[in-house]
């Protein structure tokens, strides 16, 4: 049987840049964890000891050095931190970065600020910490800016990880109805190349494996979009290889959520040749 990686699986280029700062940081701790895959944070911390506090408050003397997560931290925070007296390695991912300096920037120059995404979400509230007025507003539909006055000059921004599809309704809406609009595309396509990627591996696979956490929710996409298309499993880590599954297979096709190492990755596809 022959196993094939899918084009594009696994950490995204912003991850892959954190776990490296991370490495290189070494005594270090990270303001919540760096990603959501527990193998990966009991590496860190066994073999570069770096670990992770969820507050500022938990950042005492004996720490020296504070890892800035890739989708950012508000201003103040990050103000706060500085304070604190500690080394700030920033591992904000650049294109997250690019919208922060955005609203900073179109703020300035007055600009009201329309930003397309979830407010709960750490990314979005960093961003919207940037603008130096309080005229931010956090959308999700065009609904949503009928109920807002908006002045004539607007600047808008969108989530990373939102759907360009779904910006494009906000930005028609605005544009239909104010005079001067300047629309940054700020969505990064990290997320919907791996799941091109697994669609097109899992139409000529006859078995996909996607390794992942099974509560990721990128990871259970994939999983979706690679069952529609052939036999697929969602595994966590090696011991959940069943040999069965691979009889009279002819390709295997293999991706993982964004946020799986690739070491686990090799390590499923070593297992899944020792039982074939
Ligand atoms: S913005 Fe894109 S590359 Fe950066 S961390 Fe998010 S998904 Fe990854």
């Amino acid at each position: 049987m022959l196993i094939k990686k899918a084009k594009s699986y696994g950490f995204c280029f912003g991850v892959k840049r954190a776990v490296e700062i991370a490495e290189n940081s070494q005594n270090a701790v990270t303001l919540g964890p760096l990603i959501h895959n527990p193998l990966e944070i009991k590496r860190l911390a066994e073999n570069y000891n770096v670990k992770f506090v969820n507050s500022l408050d938990e950042i005492n003397k004996n720490i020296k050095r504070v890892i800035v997560r890739t989708h950012g931290i508000p201003r103040d925070r990050l103000e706060k931190l500085k304070e604190k007296q500690v080394e700030v390695i920033d591992a904000t991912c650049p294109f997250v970065k690019k919208p922060q300096e955005i609203v900073e920037q179109m703020s300035k120059e007055g600009y009201d600020i329309i930003i397309f995404g979830d407010k709960n979400h750490p990314e979005i509230q960093g961003v919207m910490s940037y603008a130096v007025h309080n005229r931010v507003f956090v959308v999700l539909t065009p609904e949503e800016l009928k109920n807002i006055k908006l002045k004539e000059k607007i600047a808008t921004v969108a989530q990373t990880t939102r759907k360009l599809t779904d910006y494009l309704k906000i930005t028609n809406f605005l544009i239909e109805n104010h005079k001067e609009v300047r629309v940054f595309n700020t969505i990064c396509n990290a997320t919907f190349e791996n799941q091109d990627a697994v669609r097109e591996l899992s139409k000529e696979a006859d078995i996909m494996i996607i390794v992942g956490g099974k509560n990721s929710s990128n990871t259970k996409q994939l999983y979706n979009i690679a069952k529609e298309n052939c036999e697929s499993y969602l595994v966590e880590n090696e011991d959940e290889i069943n040999p069965e599954w691979f009889k009279n297979k002819k390709l295997c096709g293999i991706s993982a959520g964004a946020s799986t190492p690739e070491w686990l990755v090799e390590k499923i596809i070593s297992k899944i040749k020792d039982v074939t």
